[in-house]
């Protein structure tokens, strides 16, 4: 049974990872110019006081495709993957959060950066992001080297929340995703191109806000079909003070297997220049560069039973300044904690 339920899981992450790369790429140049691709450095910005995005669209408004149930075996929290020996993968991943009352950047320079250097990654974008993103969304979407993943739909904290609320966060960004998905295909640029089924119909990974979960989160979002994605490499790019030779010397410290947590939504303050670090020495060591998907389906994944940054506990202090609130309610973010240059690296804000 459990064999059966891993196969059928590899076989749904084999789909993201397409036959058609290739064409998925000539129908993204078919779609956007090289300009309209890499934008401007003003989207990094991050903006206070917009609420246009924080109602979410109506449940009903779609229907979404059954989920692949996750197999017994990779319930819990995936910190990196085992691999045969001699493989050398990582997988890098960059969070877009957004909380309500905000809307955050997209990193131009540093999508531009992957791009330009050929280098695949997971971005975990909050519903609202895709929101409030949309044509972003469906460039990251329609690129061969990039995954899109569930990261909650408004950035709660997942620890503080139960009942609807819970489902709420967890099913919103598969909304969100399904609609861009759908205006994409609308355009006349996309035609009835083959390559546009290579795009996922459905999300398969989650990442928690914060780092944090506990035993009712992880079952409901594997419930949802979706496997919990933690780290083992963590950049610490939301603080300010983390300098990009900081944030390189992080990344340069990862095993085969591993699985690094950075940001892409204006809260990575120095990612984009420690890419530019990071990447020719790590490639020099004779690693490659795939999505978590692609890595989950090249060896097994290690589970932890909770979500952490470095240490069992460590993101548990989020409870105590992320109070539960009702959907469409702001939440105060305490900048004076989460910007202390001194605090242990912020996972995931
Ligand atoms: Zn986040």
């Amino acid at each position: 049974m459990i064999r059966r339920g891993l196969t059928v899981l590899a076989c749904a992450l084999l789909a993201a990872t397409p036959a058609l790369a290739g064409d998925r790429a000539s129908l993204q140049n078919r779609c956007w110019s090289a300009a309209a691709l890499s934008g401007t450095p003003e989207e990094k910005k991050i903006t206070k006081g917009i609420k246009t995005f924080d109602a979410p669209p109506p449940a009903t408004a779609l229907e979404p495709s059954t989920p692949v149930p996750v197999p017994v075996a990779w319930r819990g929290a995936v910190r990196r993957v085992k691999l045969q020996p001699g493989k050398k993968l990582i997988a890098l991943t960059f969070d877009m959060c957004e909380l309500p009352g905000e809307v955050t950047g997209y990193d131009t320079p540093l999508v531009d950066y992957l791009r330009a250097n050929g280098i695949k990654a997971t971005f975990f974008a909050s519903g609202k992001w895709m929101r409030s993103h949309a044509k972003r969304t469906q460039q990251l979407m329609a690129d061969p080297l990039f995954e899109i993943g569930n990261h909650a739909e408004a950035h709660r904290n997942l620890r503080l929340l139960s009942g609807q609320a819970l489902t709420d966060e967890i099913e919103g960004p598969q909304r969100a995703y399904e609609l861009q998905r759908a205006q994409q295909r609308s355009h006349q640029c996309v035609a009835d191109d083959p390559a546009f089924d290579t795009i996922p119909p459905r999300m398969s990974l989650f990442r928690f806000p914060f780092g944090a979960c506990n035993q009712a989160a992880l079952d409901a979002v594997n419930d949802a079909g979706l496997l919990a994605i933690q780290w083992d490499v963590s950049t610490g790019d939301p603080v300010p003070a983390q300098s990009a030779a900081a944030i390189a010397n992080a990344m340069l410290q990862a095993k085969p297997g591993a699985i690094v947590i950075g940001h892409g939504n204006g809260r990575g303050f120095h990612t984009a220049e420690a890419l530019a670090i990071a990447i020719p020495q790590l490639k020099a060591k004779g690693f490659d560069f795939v999505t978590v998907s692609e890595l989950l389906a090249q060896g097994t994944p290690e589970i932890s039973a909770t979500c952490y940054d470095r240490r069992p506990g460590d993101t548990d202090r989020y409870d105590t300044f992320f109070k539960p609130s009702p959907p469409n309610v702001d939440v105060k973010l305490d900048k004076k904690h989460a910007e202390k240059p001194n605090e242990p690296a912020v996972p995931a804000r």
